[in-house]
């Protein structure tokens, strides 16, 4: 009876660590260990929400890899790859724990801030547009090698109260920084 028990215990424990597997693949990025896109978009909302009803602004970082495919093409994929994961960590590093940082697709991060002004979104972005000008990729033969990325940046207090919009500004900031020269940081409705 012992043994029996000992075999649907150990089933059980098996069963939770599946669980527990499944749901972080369901929320993470598997490259970069950073939330993906849909878990940003199901608590965003929720954020902010919860932002506004509290009268507190929310920010949202969108980042771009500059010249990405020109790098995957001179240094190759595997590289390219071990950028990604650079920069995931410097995200997750560089965030708060109420921050969402997520890999919202290819070469693109996007950080909602709660409770973050404009003022200090910039702040926090040219930190980070800075650490990255100088990180070092983790793989062999990559001295000196960096990326430099472009930021665009929207708050709810100019900006609009609706997750997708917001992101959709972020966006038009992030693409006049590119247009401005990349490797810079724009606020939307600075341009
Ligand atoms: P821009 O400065 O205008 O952003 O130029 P870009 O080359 O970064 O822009 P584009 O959108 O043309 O290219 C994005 C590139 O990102 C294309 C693709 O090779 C690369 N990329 C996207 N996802 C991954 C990935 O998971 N791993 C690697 N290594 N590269 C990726
Ligand atoms: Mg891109
Ligand atoms: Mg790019």
């Amino acid at each position: 009876m012992a043994r029996r028990f000992a075999d649907r215990l150990s089933i059980a424990l098996a069963n939770l660590r599946l669980q527990e597997t499944l749901k972080h693949q369901s929320v993470r990025d598997a490259l970069t260990g950073l939330f993906n896109r849909r878990y940003m978009e199901e608590t965003g909302g929720r954020e902010l929400a919860r932002a506004q009803r509290h009268g507190q602004p929310v920010s949202v970082l969108m980042l771009d890899v500059d010249h990405f495919k020109r790098f995957n093409d001179v240094h190759g994929h595997a590289i390219g790859d071990a950028v990604l994961r650079r920069l995931g960590s410097v995200l997750s590093r560089q965030f708060r724990e109420e921050d969402i940082a997520c890999r919202y697709g290819g070469e693109e991060f996007l950080v909602l801030l709660p409770g973050c002004t404009a003022d200090a979104a910039l702040e926090r972005a040219e930190v980070l547009r800075q650490a990255v000008g100088s990180l070092p990729v983790a793989a062999p033969d990559t001295e000196g090698l960096t990326v430099t990325v472009s930021v665009g940046i929207a708050a709810t207090v100019r900006g609009s109260g609706v997750l997708s919009d917001l992101i959709a500004q972020a966006d038009q900031a992030l693409y006049a920084a590119k247009r401005a020269g990349r490797n810079r940081v724009k606020l939307y409705g600075d341009q």
